[in-house]
């Protein structure tokens, strides 16, 4: 089923629902092609209410920053949800608990946790994301990763019921979250230790350390490939000798063979045959099949 047109929805909703809007804008990759349906709530009430309205047909992708995420030159059929800019509460609930909503980036919590005397929550600063991808992704740096924190989620289902989760209900992984289907991340509240001596150096140190060795400013997803057990997937990758390989405007970067860079006039479709390249390669040379972290999304053009 086709999403509804501007015309099928309530005036409320038509004005403030965008259409076939790029999803190059919205991906930190800058590609992909038109959402049908895109649309940025004012609160979670308005969210709800949203979510209602869609027919249950209608296919719903929730994004965060768009910066895990390879959506294809055709797009996305269906409703794309997008919680940045929106859902942005960030509060203390007690000497060590926090409550963030899902839209708030990743960076602005653990600049927050360090002036609330918080750690370590430093390890958020360069996952360049929202809690609610990071939610979803279990996103972790440096030997740490989000669900180490969480106690409760609260979620919004397809009916628009909001409720609360237990971490204990999810089963979780290396970049592996498994719940309950058809609901999203609307926060959470997470808990963290008495750091008083907490400095914002941390974070700017952290933050060096990546510019070391990651193509930070360039236009990626971060890592591409989630690391086989016991063994670095950029270490796979580079004694592939694919550092550097390129299709079209996309390649393995130079500085870190995880990250695929678009050099400005990629299309999803060259990052994703690339992808599939680093895959092949890979396997071939090293008998060991790289699995993809970023999420491939959407419709080939
Ligand atoms: C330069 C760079 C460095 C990076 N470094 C790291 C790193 O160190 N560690 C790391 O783990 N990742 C890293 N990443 C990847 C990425 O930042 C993380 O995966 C991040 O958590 C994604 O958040 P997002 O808001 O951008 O999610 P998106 O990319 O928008 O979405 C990612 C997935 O989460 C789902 N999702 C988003 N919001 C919600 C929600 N509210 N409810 C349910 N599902 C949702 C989406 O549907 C999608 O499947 C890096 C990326 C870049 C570009």
């Amino acid at each position: 089923m086709s999403a509804p047109r501007f015309a099928d929805l309530p005036p409320e909703y038509a004005a403030r629902v965008l259409h076939d809007v790029p999803m190059a804008k919205h991906t930190s990759w800058h590609v992909g092609g038109p959402a049908d349906l895109f649309f940025t709530p004012r609160d979670v009430m308005d969210l709800a209410s949203f979510v209602r309205l869609m027919p249950p047909q209608v296919p719903l992708l929730w994004i965060g920053l768009g910066s895990n995420l390879l959506v294809r030159d055709g797009g996305i059929r269906g409703a794309v949800v997008s919680t940045h800019g929106a859902l942005g509460a960030l509060e203390r609930l007690s000497a060590t608990r926090i409550r963030a909503e899902a839209g708030v980036p990743c960076g602005r919590i653990a600049r927050q946790c360090v002036k609330w005397g918080l750690g370590p929550a430093e390890f958020l600063a360069g996952i360049p994301g929202t809690l609610g991808g990071a939610l979803a992704m279990n996103a972790g740096a440096w030997g740490r990763e989000t669900w180490g924190h969480v106690l409760e989620v609260e979620v919004l289902d397809r009916r628009g019921v909001r409720q609360t989760r237990k971490a204990a209900e999810y089963e979780i992984g290396y970049r592996s979250v498994k719940g309950p289907e058809n609901e999203w991340f609307i926060g959470a509240r997470l808990e963290f230790e008495r750091a008083p001596g907490a400095h914002t150096d941390a974070i700017r140190d952290l933050l060096d350390k990546r510019k070391q060795t990651q193509p930070i400013g360039e236009w990626s997803c971060g890592s591409v490939f989630t690391n086989p057990p016991g063994d670095h997937a950029a270490r796979l990758v580079e004694s592939a000798g694919l550092k550097g390989f390129r299709i079209g405007d996309a390649s393995v970067s130079l500085k870190h063979a995880n990250f695929i860079i678009n050099h400005g006039a990629a299309k999803a479709a060259d990052i994703e045959a690339l992808i599939v390249h680093v895959q092949r390669t890979v396997e071939r040379i090293h008998g060991i099949l790289l699995h993809t972290e970023v999420r491939i999304v959407g419709e080939p053009a």
